[in-house]
Order: structure tokens, then sequence, then C-alpha cells
């Protein structure tokens, strides 16, 4: 058999033993060994033991289980919690065959009894102690890197079950959101196709303007759907493009004044000087019309509803402030979670994708969102968002 100590190298032992006799004994037996060369050190006591492994490092411990300041296991506890990479052979008396193999349950590689130790013994069994300490070792590290693995699996799969759960209720949501205009366009169409002449000319009109308008929400649903389901893969696309963003915010507004036909004010405002950086445009008109068309869907009309845009060295900061229905606090943290609505909602149409959609806009900028709002007062959603130029 070869031998785990390589007979050129010296195999440094701590020899713990408080019999004089004894220790001498097994210096005696090792020097005689010519097949390897061994370092023995030995000391008395526990306390000496623990301060020798503190200050050099050894490769095998002869741990003798009667010491005067410890004793029995509580000396191989001891040890083994100290150095616990360390092999330990214990010395014991005859017929202490119950502690011996205790020993060896706790920790110790092997044990010797005393009166019968032999050169060829001990040799082995130290060798045997060190080969069995390193394998031991090389298996709990064999077993860290699976344990480790297994969480990183788990986790793994705690992820991919949260993207299954998101789309179940993604699918839910969707089937049901789609349901209603859905009907609606099937009934009005129905009786537009087969009742036609029982109804009045301002009935048929009503009911064309129906299908156009569950049209036009049907088509909306499906971008934002499109839309959320690119971001979620990871593939929400990103264009800049040179583009002053305060015209840009003005025109929208604009826009928005012709088309809910003047039943809010809505005011622009603009803090200082805007120069032409890199915006993408699709991002930037999810961002607003979600943020416009929620301070107008939840605001009554009439009331004011303010687009507020702030530059600064580094950041524009847009707010979209109204006077509306707000949201109760309790509802807050929740929203630009998809699906979350709140209960003063509830009347009002809308599937609460909005601010979820935001939300993965401003982040694929590299921006922060946050939202205030007090019930019954109104609500103001900021928008801070890099300002990127060709040269950064
Ligand atoms: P949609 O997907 O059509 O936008 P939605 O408006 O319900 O539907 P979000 O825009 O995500 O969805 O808004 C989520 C919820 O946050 C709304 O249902 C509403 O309860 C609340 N909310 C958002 N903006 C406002 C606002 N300006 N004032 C009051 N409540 C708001
Ligand atoms: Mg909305």
């Amino acid at each position: 058999m070869r031998s785990a100590i390589k007979p050129e190298s010296d195999v440094k032992i701590l020899l713990v033993e408080d019999d004089l006799a004894e220790a001498r004994l097994l210096h005696e037996v090792l020097k005689n060994f010519h097949l390897n060369k061994f370092n023995l050190v030995h000391v008395t006591r526990l306390g000496e033991a623990l301060n020798h492994l503190e200050q050099a490092p050894f490769d095998v411990i002869l741990l003798d289980l009667t010491l005067p300041d410890s004793h029995g296991l509580d000396s191989l506890r001891t040890i083994v919690s100290f150095a616990p990479k360390l092999p330990v052979v214990v010395l014991t008396n005859t017929n202490d065959d119950k502690l011996a193999i205790e020993s060896v349950r706790q920790g110790a590689q092997d044990y010797l009894v005393k009166r019968n130790i032999n050169a060829e013994g001990l040799v082995r069994s130290l060798q045997y102690a060190i080969e069995r300490k390193r394998v031991t070792e090389t298996l709990m590290q064999a077993n860290e890197t699976l344990v480790n693995s297994i969480q990183e699996k788990n986790s793994q799969l705690a992820e991919v079950e949260k993207i299954n759960q998101f789309k179940t209720e993604f699918l839910s949501m969707f089937s049901h959101d789609f349901r209603n205009p859905l009907t609606t366009i099937l009934v009005s169409a129905g009786l537009l196709q087969e009742k036609k002449e029982q109804l009045t000319e301002e009935k048929q009109k009503l009911l064309l303007k129906q299908i156009r308008s569950a049209g036009k929400n049907l088509s909306q649903l499906l971008d934002e759907i499109i839309f959320i389901g690119r971001s979620d893969a990871g593939k929400l696309p990103y264009k800049p493009e040179l583009l002053n963003i305060q015209s840009y915010c003005q025109q929208v507004i604009e826009e928005f004044k012709i088309t809910t036909g003047n039943k809010h004010k809505l005011n622009f405002v603009s803090e200082g000087i805007f120069t032409d950086a890199l915006w993408d445009v699709n991002l930037l008109q999810h961002i607003l019309d979600n943020l416009l068309i929620n301070a107008i869907k939840y605001s009554p009309e009439g009331s004011l509803i303010e687009l507020k845009i702030i530059a600064q060295e580094n950041t524009v900061t847009l707010t979209v402030q109204d006077e509306g229905i707000g949201i109760p606090s309790e509802y807050i943290d929740r929203l630009f979670i998809p699906f979350n609505r709140a209960n003063n909602a509830r009347e009002i149409p809308g599937t609460g994708l909005g601010l979820a959609l935001v939300k993965r806009c401003v982040e694929v900028q590299g921006g922060e969102i946050s939202l205030t709002s007090k019930e019954g007062l109104g609500t103001t959603v900021k928008v801070v968002l890099p300002i990127l130029t060709d040269d950064k």
C-alpha cells in the first residue's frame, strides 16, 4: 500500500499526554521508525495544546483522554471544535472500549490503546487518521457545493414559479378584461344586424359608437399586454434619439387638450434649461399617456391637471398632479404591480396595467418613479429620468 505520509516530508504531531513516561515511549517509538520523519510536539495540558494549535499548523493530534485540566470526551469535543479540520487519534487505557468507540463517533479519526502501541500500529493509525480526515473534508466540501447548487436551483425554481403564477394571473385577467368590450361589440353588432329597422337612427349611431369604443379598448389592452409581456422577458426595446423633452411634453399636452375636449384644465409648467438629449419617444409616450389618462380618468370634470417638467444638471423630473379621487394609503405600494387597483376606482373602468407599464418604461431608462396621494384630495406621480447625451 502506498503511504499517505510522504517519507520526505515532516509529519507534525501534537501529542497531548500528561503521563511523561507514556509520552517518552511514544517519542522513542516514532524516532526509531525509519520510514518517516516525524516532528513531535509534546504538551501535558489541553490549554497548552490549544495555544500551540493557535500558533502553528499540525498534521495530526494524539490526544490522551485523561488530562489534568480536562477529562474524557470533553477534551475531544474542545479540540474538535477548536481545530475542526485536524485529524485526532485518541489514546485510551485498556478496558476503555466504550469510550474509544464513542470518541470516534464524536469526531476522532481513530483510537489507540496505550499498552498495545507498537511502531507499525502507531504509524498506520496516524496515516489512516490523516487520510480519513482528508477524504471526509473533501466529501464535506463536495456536499457543501451540492447544497449550494441545490439552494441555487431552488431559488431559480421559486423564480420560475413566480413567473408562472404571474402568467396564470395575467391570463385570467386578460380573458376577463377582453370579455367586456368583446361582449359589447357582439351584442351591439347583433342588434344592428337583426333589429336595425326597429332602432331609431340615434340608437343605431350609439351602438356604432359603442362598437368603435370597445374596439379601441381592445386594441389598447392588447398593446399594453404585448408591451408588458416584452418587458417581463427583459426585451423592452430602448431606442433613444436626440430630442428636446420640453417641446415634446408641450406637444403631448396640446394633443391631450384636443382629444379630451377641454373637460379638464390641462396645465403645462416647465423649469430650467432644456437642450436636446437622448430620449426614447416610445417610452416617453407610454409614460405620459398613462399618467395623464389616469389623472383625467380619476378626476372630476373641470378640475386642474398639471404636467410639470424640471431640468436639473443630470436629470429631468416629470410630475403629473391632479385634484381627483386620490388613493387610499393601503393601496399605494401595490399599484405598480400589474392588475392592482384601489377600491375607490372600482366604478371607473381600468385593468390595473398602466402604472406597471410606466414603471418598466421608467426603469429601462435608468429612472425612478414615486407616487403620493391623499384620498379625496388628489394624486401626484413623480418620474425622475437621467439626462443622456451623445458624449455619455
Ligand atoms: P389601465 O391599465 O387602463 O391603466 P388602471 O388605470 O386601473 O387601468 P393603473 O394605471 O395601473 O391601472 O393604475 C392602478 C390603480 O391606481 C388604478 O386602478 C387606481 O386605483 C389607482 N390610480 C392610478 N392613478 C390614479 C390617479 N391619478 N388618481 C387616483 N387613483 C389612481
Ligand atoms: Mg391607468
